[in-house]
């Protein structure tokens, strides 16, 4: 004897939930009853779930890239120290800034500025691997994590990322934008165990950032002192 109720989610029908015998019985109104109780109940809490999902979707997402924030950053890096401390699994983190980007703005106006942003990302996620962490940081600030990296490959990857952005068409409705970008790149082994944390490796890529701009753009600095395009 099998009794079913459908559980809704959204008002489509995810699943059944039901009572099934082995000896032919017919079930009393009251029992029937409370079933449908418990599946409406179920129904309301997948609704619950899916909303918070949502939520928390929304939360740690950027809108106009579509990438991650800097919310869903601070707990990556923690996961990708902790591999470092326990296993010596290495990670770099890199900060851009596109180069120049207020006078793009001013002179192409604010559309032209969202479409380099989105552009860019693309480039981002097509030169990362699926390991990768990428995140807008801020404005036209972004954040790669480089998961399991030697400090060599992240060079190299940022490298190639630089000058991807440098030969790439830049197109903003006919009108060609010549575009460059600027990095600051720290590994997990640049800072002492005792010291390494999320705001050092933040706070350590922006200096070499900051460094990149003064000796003149369109370069990446991966240690103190030294920058390479
Ligand atoms: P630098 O080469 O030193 O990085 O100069 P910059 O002009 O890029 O740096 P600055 O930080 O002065 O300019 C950042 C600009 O980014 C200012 C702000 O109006 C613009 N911006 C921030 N968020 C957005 C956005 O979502 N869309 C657009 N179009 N512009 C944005
Ligand atoms: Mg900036
Ligand atoms: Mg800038």
């Amino acid at each position: 004897s099998l009794f079913n109720v459908p559980v809704r989610s959204k008002g489509l029908v995810s699943g059944f939930f039901g009572m099934d015998m082995e000896t032919v019985r017919r079930w009393r109104e009251d029992q029937t009853d409370l079933l449908i109780v418990v599946a409406a109940l179920i129904s309301g809490a997948l609704d619950r779930d899916r909303l918070e999902q949502e939520l928390v979707n929304q939360s740690i997402r950027d809108p106009l890239t579509g990438l991650h924030n800097r919310r869903y950053l601070f707990p990556r890096i923690d996961e990708m120290i902790g591999a470092w401390a326990r296993e010596r699994v290495g990670f770099a983190l890199a900060m851009f800034d596109i180069d120049h980007f207020k006078h793009l703005n001013d002179t192409w106006g604010h559309l032209a500025g969202d479409y380099v942003l989105r552009e860019f990302t693309a480039l981002m996620v097509e030169m990362s691997r699926s390991s990768d962490v990428i995140v807008r940081y801020g404005g036209e600030e972004f954040v790669v994590l480089f998961a399991a990296a030697s400090r060599g490959s992240a060079l190299g990857a940022v490298e190639r990322l630089l000058s991807r952005v440098r030969q790439h068409g830049f197109d903003f409705q006919g009108q060609p934008l010549s575009i460059t970008v600027s990095a600051g790149l720290v590994h997990a082994s640049d800072v002492i165990s005792a010291k390494l944390s999320a705001e050092m490796l933040i706070e350590i890529a922006d200096q070499r950032l900051y460094h990149a701009k003064r000796t003149g753009r369109n370069r990446v600095v991966n240690a103190p002192g030294s920058s390479s395009r």
